[in-house]
């Protein structure tokens, strides 16, 4: 049998377990999602949604790879960034899990895992990342042994923005493929506020703007919701092209990688793809279920970062909530 190593994925919203061997092949991948009532993700909330069902997610992803704990070889985990109490849930089992079955344990960087695991899936060596999601916006790329970020949000995260202005337009969380679909019923642009400084991007100005045509007396009047989300998506989009073209034409990569939840949308896709084609270079998204939050991309870090530097000692696997992808390097890149 070959060597397995089981990750864990537990940063924000989902508690997600994979399964998979040293090359890579996924054996199953098991999420738990947490999903607000009402407002935003509540740490305390997720944290204990987390805890009641960690132990479903193992033996579900044990089921589905047939197998028994006693076969794992090695445990990874997501150890940074992410909320505190809920990061500190999976590198709590994590650590359980390495001490009772006598294997190593690894820590991982999150954003780093999202673009591994699209390197992975999607065959590419070198790419230039764009990495949307509900909690992150950033563009970067690999120099000078780390992956560097060219470009990131200053305030809000590109999918948080949608998600918040789609609640206050009374529609169910996750807002955001509620919203392409109704962008897509449009091609009536109202200009919003599009803030680009230097390399980085601002959302709230955007959100607050969109925000106040929903409230407005024209609403309804002199346009509708269909041309206020098609609105926001030109503008968020937009200022996301610009600056991954940018970054672009300065690393001058010839692979760009789209990830995250955001990736999902279409309208984004096809914004990014012109950029890329413009620049010779070759587009990929990656698979929608390895793009949102996973434990196979965790897994698949550790491995990679087990192969190369070994497991981490248990004094090691403290959780770093404000970690940026920028402060570690790569090893397995050198
Ligand atoms: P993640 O944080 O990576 O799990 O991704 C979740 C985020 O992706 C949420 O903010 C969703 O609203 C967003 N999302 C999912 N599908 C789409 C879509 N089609 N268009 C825009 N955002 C999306
Ligand atoms: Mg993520």
């Amino acid at each position: 049998m070959k060597k397995l190593c089981l990750g864990i994925e537990s940063t924000a919203h989902t508690f997600s377990v994979g399964i998979l061997d040293f090359d890579g092949d996924i054996y199953s991948l098991i999420n738990d999602i947490y999903i607000p009532e009402e407002g935003g993700l509540h740490p305390g909330l997720v944290r204990e949604q987390h805890l009641t069902n960690f132990m479903g997610a193992i033996e579900n992803a044990l089921n589905e790879a047939k197998i028994s704990i006693k076969n794992i070889n090695l445990i990874a985990f997501s150890q940074s960034p992410g909320l505190g109490p809920v990061l500190k849930i999976g590198a709590w089992v994590a650590r359980m899990l390495s001490q009772i079955l006598e294997i190593p344990i690894v820590g991982v960087n999150h954003c780093v895992a999202h673009i591994e695991i699209g390197r992975k899936m999607c065959n590419l060596t070198d790419p230039l990342s764009l990495y949307v999601s509900g909690g992150n916006t950033i563009v970067s790329a690999f120099e000078s042994e780390r992956y560097q970020i060219f470009g990131e949000t200053l305030d809000l995260a590109i999918g948080n923005m949608i998600d918040t202005f789609a609640r206050d337009a009374g529609l169910q969380h996750p807002g955001g493929p509620k919203i392409e679909k109704l962008a897509r019923k449009s091609n009536n642009y109202i200009p919003l506020p599009y803030i680009v400084k230097g390399m980085d991007l601002s959302y709230s100005g955007l959100y607050t703007a969109a925000r106040y045509l929903l409230e407005s007396e024209d609403f309804s009047k002199k346009y509708n919701l269909n041309d206020v989300a098609f609105s926001l998506q030109e503008t968020a989009f937009g200022m996301l092209s610009e600056v991954t073209e940018r970054a672009l034409a300065h690393t001058e990569k010839k692979e760009v990688l789209l990830t995250g939840g955001v990736a999902a949308n279409k309208r984004l896709q096809q914004m990014i793809e012109y950029i890329s084609k413009e620049h010779d270079a070759k587009f990929a998204v990656v698979p929608l279920k390895y793009a949102g939050d996973n434990g196979a991309m965790i897994g698949w870090t550790g491995i990679l970062r087990y192969k190369t530097e070994g497991g981490h000692n248990i004094s090691e696997t403290i959780i770093k909530p404000k970690e940026r992808m920028d402060q570690i390097t790569i090893p397995w890149r050198l």
